[in-house]
């Protein structure tokens, strides 16, 4: 079986993928060019899924769950095993440690050290002292909840922009100030399992 080459006219194999005389492509080469093309994307896509950062998958419910049973605590535990996976992302902001420390004792010791005990340990303080104490603590515990949860919330952001438009990562990924000043970490767990689904972490469980 023999081909004719389309520009010399010169006698080819039918598997010649291109004229060894004037150099043309036949159209079994383009088809032949057109499959490879397809698998190398194929495969670039397969390799892009591999290389994607591991972020820890927690269920929806689970995460509600975790949140109200240890009324909050468990902000502190998230951010504590997210810091270093959330700063690996490469992006631009990062979560500074010393802020994830500063949040993690100063809530245990709304637990630890109620106004009721501060009294009795700390010599010299009065009652209402300890409790004013206490309303500092417990004031800094909530600004350093929400600024962590907004830096959280940019780092994912940012993350999820080298998937799609900046502006529209921005509507998809924790979009609601609310929820996450009221639910952090909780709010965020369930953005990293969309974005688990939506193909921008491996799921790690
Ligand atoms: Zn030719």
């Amino acid at each position: 079986m023999m081909n004719k080459c389309t520009s010399c006219g010169a006698p080819l194999e039918i598997s010649c993928e291109k004229c060894p005389y004037c150099g043309t492509v036949t159209p079994y080469g383009e088809e032949k060019f057109r499959e490879r093309e397809s698998k190398l994307r194929d495969d670039e896509r397969k390799k892009a899924l591999e290389n994607l950062p591991a972020m820890k998958f927690v269920a929806n419910s689970f995460v509600a769950v975790l949140y109200v049973v240890t009324m909050g605590l468990y902000s502190v535990y998230w951010y504590a095993m997210r810091l270093k996976p959330l700063n690996s992302l490469g992006t631009k902001s990062k979560l500074p440690a010393w802020l994830v420390a500063v949040f993690a004792v100063m809530y245990a010791g709304l637990f630890l050290l109620p106004p009721e005990i501060t009294e009795y340990i700390v010599s010299g303080i009065d009652e209402e002292s300890a409790y004013t104490v206490f309303d500092v603590v417990l004031s800094l515990v909530i600004l350093s909840s929400g600024w962590l949860a907004f830096i959280t919330r940019k780092i994912l952001q940012e993350h999820a922009a080298g998937f799609m438009e900046k502006s529209q990562a921005v509507n998809v990924i924790a979009p609601s100030a609310l929820m996450l000043i009221l639910f952090g970490a909780g709010y965020l767990q369930i953005q990293v399992n969309k974005m688990i689904k939506m193909n921008m972490f491996s799921p790690k469980i």
